[in-house]
């Protein structure tokens, strides 16, 4: 409780003096009145020279009130992008051409239309995130191509095959860089959100030698003109024949390291020869056309370049690691 202020101890205490003898009050009261006055004068004099002090100490200090250099931080494109922006590049010096295909998507141009139907044991190839409410999806009912069916968030870049051929005649060179989606438990190698870099390729005479010849230009341009590439048979149900492409392990020039496991080769991409039942689901025909359709993790292509542990900093936005690039 304090002395002064509203209900203080001090102003309070004449309420008490009704209790007094009047011979009392004629003592107390002006004792009383002579001490209140003499505490004001003393805590005024306390508060006046404590704020003439911090004035005093205020003077001492030199304020400066410049204002601080801001630092002028560089921002830069994130090192995925680079490497799209780069892969783009290199094969619209071919003349392909980009393609955009929904993120949300049916079951139809996701599966089915790429030889997958339902209940194939393939599709335990790709974990897949289905969507239940269809309202949430961007896929108009009223859309020349509208295939009913379960909707999901792709699994690959190939939902845009049949789209493709759908909307273009050949010939076909088309190519798709964007974010595709996966319901997979989380470590080193694998996230639920990653970036797919796909090509089709439809033409009249096109064989494993073009397929071939793709691979090694790519990869030539990314790893430098030491590069080498390889295909190794490989199952997709959406290729026939299908391929994983090697390249010389850029660790050991093919010697044989840890990275690559003693092999002297790295699997950087998968492709192969678009399955005639593809083509024909496009509205193409199998026995005059061809087609290539081949693609890279740009993810898992820059964790080689750059020699990245952990595919999970991508997407961390950890600036320490971003500030790398
Ligand atoms: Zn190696």
């Amino acid at each position: 409780m304090s002395a002064f202020g509203k209900n203080g101890e001090v102003t309070l205490l004449p309420k008490e003096f009704s209790k007094l003898s009047k011979e009392q009050l004629k003592t107390i009261g002006p004792l009383f009145n002579k001490t209140k006055i003499e505490l004001e004068q003393a805590i005024n004099n306390k508060r006046e020279a404590i704020r003439a002090k911090s004035y005093k100490k205020l003077d001492l200090e030199k304020l400066d009130l410049e204002p601080a250099e801001i630092k002028n931080r560089q921002g830069h494109l994130h090192p995925i992008t680079q490497f799209e922006n780069q892969t783009a590049e290199i094969f619209k010096g071919l003349g392909f051409q980009q393609f955009d295909a929904p993120h949300i998507d049916s079951d139809y141009y996701n599966f089915e239309s790429l030889n997958i139907p339902k209940d194939h044991p393939a599709r335990d190839l790709w974990d897949t995130l289905y969507i239940e409410d269809r309202a949430s999806a961007h896929i108009d009912a009223k859309e020349k191509n509208y295939h009913p069916g379960e909707l999901l968030l792709r699994t690959h870049t190939s939902n845009s095959q049949v789209r493709i051929m759908e909307k273009y005649k050949p010939p076909i060179r088309m190519m798709i860089i964007d974010r595709c989606f996966r319901y997979e438990n989380l470590d080193a190698r694998h996230e639920h959100t990653f970036d797919q870099f796909e090509l089709v390729y439809i033409d009249k005479t096109l064989s494993m030698a073009n397929l071939q010849y793709l691979s090694e230009y790519f990869l030539k341009a990314i790893f430098g003109k030491d590069m080498k590439a390889r295909l190794r048979p490989k199952y997709y149900p959406f290729t026939e024949p299908s391929a994983g492409i090697d390249g010389l392990c850029i660790f050991c020039k093919g010697k044989g390291c840890k990275v690559c496991g003693g092999m002297g080769w790295l699997e950087l991409a998968g492709a192969g020869m678009i399955h005639p039942q593809v083509l024909k689901n496009g509205g193409i025909d199998p026995n005059i056309y061809s087609g290539i359709a081949w693609g890279v993790g740009p993810g898992r292509m820059s964790m080689i370049k750059f020699g990245i542990e952990d595919v999970r900093l991508f997407n961390s936005g950890d600036l320490k690691f971003l500030e790398r690039f």
